[in-house]
């Protein structure tokens, strides 16, 4: 039969990263896609690596850390075995809010034009936020050379039907027949339930599309608020983002929902009303019940990484860390517990007190 040490069913950002990490520990890694690597919701994403977003939990605070500071290494790596480019786009993020939150001071109108010219400002009040931002589909391109060319066995259009944990391993059910693994890694996003009907995910759909300027503009800032977000994206390009839909697995894109999306990105900033929608698409994110990721181990042998909802591109490379130190036997470098799935699990009830005497 055929073996690896570790088999992932998923190669998204979170399959394809933990892939890259465990190959560096030594480990033999053979990755299954039912489809295309990078071809769901790791494509669809607008590339914020948004760790300052003020709207983020705090329980993703030290993932969030964690992942940003190896991000230079994993782009470094994904750009050296590859052979191609993913460079950051946007350094700076000016975020809009209702109110700031303490400590975060608002910028002067002037500031705020200076940095993006044009802007609508009514309603919100803004602040500047060190954050950066790259082209997911440039990741989309690199990632699955680079996993190829570190020695990870890709095997596309092959769909896992399912996976089980022995005393031994895991033993899986492919479209191309069993295999059979030390360990097995559940990361297949939004989908992740077919193979573990117990886990709390659904897919959350989000519209996007790319505007193009007829002539270069000029901010080199995301411009966000919490209704939507403009991403330069190089040249005359942004990435305008995003809906938040329950629609099941629909990925039919609705014109309706890409033009109240147009609609409200002009409204942000009016400069865009010159330019036209060139592309427009849609994503699955996977999303937990409370909106956290899903980190845990499911069965002896076995574990799943699913749940990253907003930010599975910012938290990539720190979920593949202490995954592949986890799944080697060492202890993760950060607490899991708010990513375990037993905090969806009813508290224990007391148990009944005896009987006293009457
Ligand atoms: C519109 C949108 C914008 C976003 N913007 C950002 C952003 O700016 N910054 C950020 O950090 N995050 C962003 N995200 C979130 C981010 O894209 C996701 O959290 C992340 O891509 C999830 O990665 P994943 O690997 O878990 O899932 P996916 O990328 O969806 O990968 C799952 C893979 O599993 C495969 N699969 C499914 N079932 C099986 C099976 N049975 N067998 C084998 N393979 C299977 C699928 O084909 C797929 O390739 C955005 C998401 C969307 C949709």
């Amino acid at each position: 039969m055929d073996t690896a040490d570790v088999a992932i069913a998923g190669g998204g950002i979170i399959g394809l990263a933990t892939a890259l990490e465990l190959t560096a520990a030594g480990q033999k890694v053979t990755v299954f896609d039912r489809a295309e690597a990078m071809s769901e919701a790791s494509r669809a994403a607008a590339g914020m690596l948004a760790e300052a977003d003020p709207e983020n939990p705090p329980q993703l605070r030290e993932l969030a850390r964690l992942s940003l500071s190896l991000y230079p290494e994993f782009l470094a790596r994904v750009e050296q075995l590859s052979g191609a480019g993913i460079p950051i786009r946007t350094t700076t993020t000016l975020q809009g809010l209702r109110h700031l939150p303490p400590g975060a001071s608002a910028l002067s109108r002037t500031e705020i034009e200076k940095l993006a010219p044009g802007v609508n400002t009514r309603g919100w009040t803004f602040c500047l936020l060190e954050e950066r931002s790259f082209d997911a589909w440039d990741l989309a391109e690199a990632l699955p050379k680079a996993v190829r060319a570190a020695g990870v066995d890709l095997r596309e259009h092959t769909p896992v039907l399912g996976a089980r944990g022995t005393r031994h391993g895991a033993e899986l059910a492919t479209a191309s027949g069993p295999f059979s693994a030390g360990a097995f890694l559940n990361a297949t996003g939004a989908w992740a339930t077919a193979l573990d009907d117990a886990l709390p995910v659904a897919p959350r759909k989000g519209h996007m599309l790319t505007a193009e300027l007829p002539g270069l503009r000029q901010t080199q800032c995301v411009l966000r608020t919490p209704n939507v977000y403009i991403v330069p994206r190089g040249g005359n390009r942004y990435t305008v983002g995003p809906t938040l839909e329950d629609a099941g697995f629909d990925k039919k894109i609705h014109p309706e929902c890409i033009q109240e999306l147009f609609r409200k990105a002009t409204h942000l900033w009016p400069t865009l009303n010159e330019g036209r929608i060139a592309e427009s698409w849609v994503g699955l994110r996977p999303g937990s019940l409370d909106g956290l990721p899903i980190i845990d181990t499911a069965e002896e042998h076995c574990w799943v990484a699913t749940g990253h909802f907003k930010n599975g591109i910012l938290l990539g490379p720190g979920t593949a860390r202490v995954l592949s130190q986890w799944m080697t036997g060492a202890q993760p470098q950060i607490d899991l517990s708010s990513f375990r799935c037993s905090r969806f699990s009813p508290p224990e009830s007391p148990a009944p007190e005896a009987p006293g005497p009457q």
